[in-house]
């Protein structure tokens, strides 16, 4: 048995109990099969960490997010806690997990599988075999930059302001983890900012530019926000890992989603600084919310919280292969027409969460053996 591997499950509100329980069947699984033990702890987050304890995260799950080798997050929220005051709100709890754990860098796949290549509003030669990353700054940028705020001037009218600020090292940190990711794909990294009318666009490239010596691999390109938009819905697969601010990445990560036709399919990873050992911080969570309107019902899509987990081998525990393997039962099982009720087409018969758990779990015990 290979050592343990400290995982945190946070599954928290809505849909998201329902969907980590199928990750759960994925780690049974491989714990049996193949010799891997996770060191599991479980947690509160969101609105059932406020019925528990009367905020969004207790400092005690706090310590725990700090202290393992990864998070596993399912969402949190919902309308029981619309009128919870601001700072205990459950999306609080999420937000206090990536400031204190530092992620700072954000990875969106957008990835488009064979059998739902239809489910994209894309015509099928445009999206088909789309494989990309969007790669996001975090902690930094226009969302938290200083000054911002909204005043009165001395002749009565008001103004709004928000500042877009980028340190070198900022940027830096998330363009070296581009290359990296570009080094281990294929090669290609595209840096996007507006340099043509912002000065933190000028200096964003000129610091991207500045270490791309130090990955003679990869191949560099520098693209205009606007125009990163308009070519991911022209001809998306020239991309293979962009890389770009919060703002940017925010809505350029959405554009990209969608590419893919289905919210609960895509998954995400956030990481932090890497220490000497190499270790980072990481939390991995669906991009999808607490899905209210279905939760309780055994309705919802697991995959792209299964798929964040297939991150979270990749990314946390070097486990590359068994990441390959769950995300090749994913393409096998949606390839014999599995689907649940967001996927499916006409003339198919949607399966419950609790099936599409076991059927990927089954494809992964068919294709080892
Ligand atoms: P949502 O993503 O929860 O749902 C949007 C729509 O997509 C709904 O119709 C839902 O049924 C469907 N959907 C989402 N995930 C699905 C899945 N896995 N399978 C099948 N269908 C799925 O977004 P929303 O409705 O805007 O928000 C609901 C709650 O979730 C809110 O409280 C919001 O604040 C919260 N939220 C949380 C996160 C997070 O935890 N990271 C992200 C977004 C929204």
């Amino acid at each position: 048995m290979s050592a343990n591997k400290k995982l945190l499950i946070l599954a928290g509100d809505g849909i998201g109990p329902e969907v980590m329980t199928q990750v759960g069947r994925v780690t049974d699984w491989m714990a049996k099969k193949r010799t891997v033990s996770f060191d599991v702890t479980e947690g509160l987050v969101g609105g059932a960490c406020y019925d528990a304890h009367g905020s969004a995260l207790t400092d005690e799950t706090m310590a725990d997010a700090m202290s393992v080798d990864a998070v596993m997050l399912g969402a949190v929220g919902g309308p029981k806690w619309d009128n919870v005051a601001r700072e205990h709100r459950p999306e609080a709890g999420l937000l206090r997990l990536r400031k204190e754990m530092d992620l700072y860098a954000n990875l969106r796949p957008a990835i488009v599988f064979d059998a739902l290549v239809e489910a994209s509003t894309l015509k099928p030669e445009i999206v088909q075999g789309l494989d990309i990353l969007i790669l996001r700054e975090l902690t930094a940028g226009v969302y938290f930059g200083e000054p911002r705020g909204i005043e009165t001037l001395p002749d009565g009218s008001r103004r709004g302001f928000d500042t877009q600020v980028y340190t070198d090292k900022e940027i830096e940190r998330i363009a070296r983890l581009g290359f990296e990711m570009a080094g281990k794909r294929t090669g290609r990294l595209m840096s996007v900012e507006k340099a043509n009318v912002m000065e933190s666009g000028v200096f964003w490239r000129e610091i991207v530019s500045g270490i791309a010596g130090d990955y003679p691999d990869v191949e560099l390109n520098h693209m205009y926000a606007d125009n990163c938009a308009m070519q991911l819905v022209r001809n998306p697969k020239q991309f293979d890992v962009i890389v770009t601010d919060n703002l940017f990445g925010d809505i350029l990560s959405d554009c990209a989603a969608m590419l893919t036709g289905s919210l609960g399919m895509l998954p995400s990873a956030s990481l932090g600084e890497a220490d000497e050992s190499g270790r980072r911080r990481a939390m991995y969570e669906p991009v999808h919310g607490s899905a209210p309107d279905i939760a309780g019902q055994d309705l919802a899509n697991p995959i792209a919280t299964i798929l964040s987990f297939a991150m979270c081998l990749r990314y946390s525990f070097d486990m590359s292969d068994d990441a390959d393997l769950i995300e090749q039962a994913v393409q096998n099982v949606l390839g014999a027409g599995l689907r649940t009720a967001d996927i499916v087409s006409d003339g198919m018969t949607a399966i419950s969460t609790t099936a599409m758990g076991e059927a990927i779990v089954a494809e992964m015990e068919k294709l080892t053996g």
